[in-house]
């Protein structure tokens, strides 16, 4: 049976979302190069990322999915107060006063977003956490 790539990661945490998604359309799918990612990240450029690998019939299908699951990300950011897409995804000022989780966040980055950013509205100032979907 002949697997095809259809999307190139470089986060570990993001492939494992869009395989999540695609299993949950019924669609067979694996991680390639997963463990050379997550062991040694500097070498992620060098393998080309985590390639999320579906069976080539299930390949335009799996596209699609994986195309409305960008453009569900997109809509769902818009600010609830106002509706506008004038959105950061920023560093909390009261939490960045602790300095223990500066610096957590400065070495784990991405990793530290969860629990100190959140989406800030640009236009009406309002801020909200970010929506883990699944
Ligand atoms: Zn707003």
């Amino acid at each position: 049976m002949d697997f095809v790539p259809v999307q190139y990661y470089l986060n570990y945490v993001d492939a494992h979302i869009g395989m999540g998604v695609l299993e949950a359309q019924g669609i067979n799918c694996w991680l390639k190069d997963e463990n050379t990612v997550t062991i040694d990240p500097i070498l992620t450029n060098a393998v080309g990322g985590i390639k999320l690998m579906v069976q080539k019939e299930n390949a335009q299908r799996a596209l699609e999915v994986l195309q409305e699951l960008r453009n569900e990300k997109k809509a769902s950011l818009s600010c609830p107060k106002c509706g506008s897409h004038n959105i950061e995804f920023v560093s909390t000022p009261r939490k960045a006063i602790n300095w223990i989780s500066s610096i957590l966040t400065f070495f784990l980055g991405d990793y530290a977003m969860a629990v100190d950013k959140v989406n800030h509205c640009f236009d009406c100032g309002h801020e909200f956490p970010r929506e883990e979907k699944e």
